[in-house]
């Protein structure tokens, strides 16, 4: 048994603890959570600082962290998505220790569990060994052409995804632009079962709110590009995500990300579809692809369930929530620490289906415990500077 104590425990479930005192057994599960009494304190050892739940990445792309510093930022979507294509296979050799390489830097940053997207096995192993929770999206897509080949060259890629109390999975549409109804189709049969999560890219530049509204922009010449057929590219007089809502199925755990374009009819259009919607804000990716946020009051003005990812390291300098977190305290400071913290970990817990064990600091739980502390202890307490040591 470990007792810990620091200037302020945030457990999410409950108010902040002044100099509260956690208990905890060898294998991290909570045993007691207490207000600061001198029995409480005997034995403690207590950091500077403020104490937080393990984080949980809502949205990840792990297989992709070879590509760290090679794409541009600033370029918008449809270029960053064509320089992914052309480079991704770049520098095989790298693909592995990479993969290995960001899945232990999500540990060090205080992460517990990763919502990640899968468009090959490459993270599989890794994944195995790791001391992090997965859920892995199989994601799908084939730009509207509805050709039965796409759902049959995934499916062993799923099937060779383990499925256990850590490891979870599920099939997953790309994003609203590039998924035929009949792939949405397919996805929702294979889902079947038991209720999952299912993410979708959402609404990330205006080029695919125009493509589903008007059936015209940028994503034409990009589809084109491929040699494809634009005739599935029709209007439907509606924002992407409608599109979205009207093929996905409202009974699974359903996360739409990014949405930087969403407007607040949207967030109502989407939570009157379903009981079980979360919405992940990845900021950093935002800023590095296209330079622009979501507007979160939005999303506060209709109790949003929000959680937080870190999109990856092609569009990320680190895969780390607390650097998620100081963006979005930083860009758009009506949010209060407290609010963007439950995103970080309670919610994003929830959406992954891991809240049994993560997500709050509470008796029987395993959440693992985040110290937040100043590089130098005597400095008073600045979330902008602060760092992320890992307690348990
Ligand atoms: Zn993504």
């Amino acid at each position: 048994m470990r007792k810990i104590s620091a200037d302020i425990v945030y457990p999410i479930v409950g108010k902040p603890l002044p100099k509260g005192v956690i208990t905890v057994d060898e294998q991290g599960v909570i045993q007691a959570i207490e207000a600061d009494t001198p029995e409480s304190r005997m034995g403690a050892q207590t950091y500077k600082g403020i104490i937080v739940p393990g984080f949980v990445n809502a949205h990840c792309h792990l297989e992709l962290s070879h590509m760290k510093g090679k794409v541009a930022t600033g370029t918008k979507l449809i270029p960053f998505i064509s320089n992914v294509v052309k480079r991704r296979d770049e520098d095989p050799e790298s693909v592995l220790p990479s993969i290995k390489q960001a899945d232990e830097a999500m540990y060090e940053n205080g992460i517990m569990a990763v919502g990640d997207i899968s468009n090959c096995a490459d993270t599989f192993e890794q994944k195995k060994i790791s001391k992090l929770k997965y859920y892995t999206f199989v994601e799908l897509f084939d730009f509207k052409q509805a050709e039965q080949t796409e759902f049959d060259n995934r499916k062993p890629i799923y099937e060779q995804h383990p499925e256990t109390d850590t490891l979870k999975k599920s099939y997953v549409p790309h994003a609203p632009y590039s998924v035929s109804e009949q792939l949405f189709k397919q996805i929702n049969e294979a889902n079947t079962g038991e209720q999952r999560t299912v993410s979708i890219h959402n609404q990330e530049t205006p080029d695919e709110n125009e493509l589903l509204e008007k059936g015209t922009g940028a994503f034409i010449d990009f589809v084109k590009g491929f040699g494809l057929s634009t005739d599935p590219f029709v209007a439907t007089g509606r924002s992407a995500i409608h599109y979205a809502l009207k093929n996905m199925d409202p009974a699974h755990r359903t996360l739409f990300v990014h949405n930087t374009m969403t407007t607040e009819n949207d967030i109502i259009a989407a939570q009157r579809w379903g009981k079980h919607v979360y919405w992940v804000t990845c900021p950093n990716a935002n800023l590095y692809i296209e330079n622009r946020l979501p507007d979160y009051q939005a999303f506060l003005n209709q109790n949003a369930m929000m959680a937080i990812g870190t999109d990856s390291l092609t569009s990320n300098w680190q895969l780390s929530i607390l650097e998620e977190m100081k963006t979005i305290l930083q860009y758009q400071s009506y949010l209060s620490f407290e609010t963007v913290l439950q995103w970080a970990t309670l919610n994003g817990a929830l959406a992954l289906g891991f809240q049994k064990d993560l997500g709050s600091i509470e008796y029987g739980k395993a959440p693992g415990l985040n110290l937040l502390a100043m590089p130098d202890p005597t400095e008073d307490f600045d979330l902008r500077r602060c760092r992320v040591i890992r307690l348990v």
